[in-house]
């Protein structure tokens, strides 16, 4: 396939994925259910209308500047050393899903550096800055980034496909888990269940109040997918728990 048509079928593919997903969870509790879900939600202001349009604007960008890296990936001259495969006998079939388990922990913790250096100046006010605009973010918020720090999230898939075997479709499942977890990241809303926090999970995995408290407070609570870096580092908002517990106690007093 040429690099055009190519390009033109990844962007229908990253742009079609984007609007569904976020599109989805933004009209089931902005629209449909705002009413019902209003007393849940984790900060009671609602953004502008503005917000959402900045919020989109910059999630097309960015999924734009993400099929102009894949093409780099594809024809460019850094393409011989990628081990991605397309014959899925290449590897055993049970590698499929551990390599896309090994994504995200690869990713989560390429992300957790990244996040710490774009909170230094100057690269903060330069790039990250646009991130944070959402200081109370929607589903639409899910990829709106400068386009500096658009090129260092997709930087992720030249990592992986460089130390690691990965087949196309490990990729797409593991882009689109990704885009999945950062729109309930941005929610705005908790949808985990009550019993999750009494799981071992709770003390592992992320949840929509994690990072709304991140954008909200613009420290503290830098991961992606898991706590674990946050712990480790001593960068987790040390209300987090509590303030989790509030959230819920809010959500389900009826
Ligand atoms: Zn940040
Ligand atoms: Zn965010």
């Amino acid at each position: 396939m040429d690099s055009f048509l190519l390009g033109m079928k990844l962007a229908t593919m990253f742009l079609l994925r984007y609007f569904l997903f976020a599109g989805i969870a933004f009209s089931f509790f902005y629209i449909v259910f705002q009413k019902t879900f209003q007393k849940h939600k984790i900060q009671q202001k609602q953004a502008k209308g503005i917000d959402f349009r900045r919020e989109i604007f910059y999630s097309v960008v960015t999924n734009l500047i993400f099929v102009a890296i894949a093409l780099f990936v594809e024809f460019g001259p850094l393409a011989k050393y990628s081990q991605m495969y397309q014959d899925i006998d290449d590897f055993p079939l049970w590698y499929l899903p551990v390599s896309v388990i090994l994504a995200l922990i690869i990713h989560d913790t390429y992300f957790y550096w990244m996040h710490r250096f774009l909170h230094i100046e100057p690269f903060y006010s330069r790039m990250h800055k646009t991130h944070h605009l959402s200081t109370n973010p929607s589903p639409f918020a899910s990829f709106a980034f400068h386009a500096g720090e658009s090129v260092l999230e997709a930087l992720i898939i030249l990592i992986l496909i460089f130390i690691m075997p990965i087949h196309l479709y490990a990729i797409l499942a593991f882009t689109t888990s990704s885009l999945l977890i950062n729109v309930y990241g941005h929610l705005g809303y908790e949808i985990m269940p009550k019993w999750f926090r009494q799981t071992k999970l709770f003390e592992v995995l992320n949840t929509s109040v994690h990072h709304n408290m991140h954008h909200q407070y613009f420290k503290g609570n830098y991961g992606l997918y898991f706590r674990f870096w946050d712990r480790l580092m001593g960068t987790e908002n040390p209300t987090y728990v509590k303030h989790y517990e509030e959230v819920l106690a809010n959500r389900d007093q009826d």
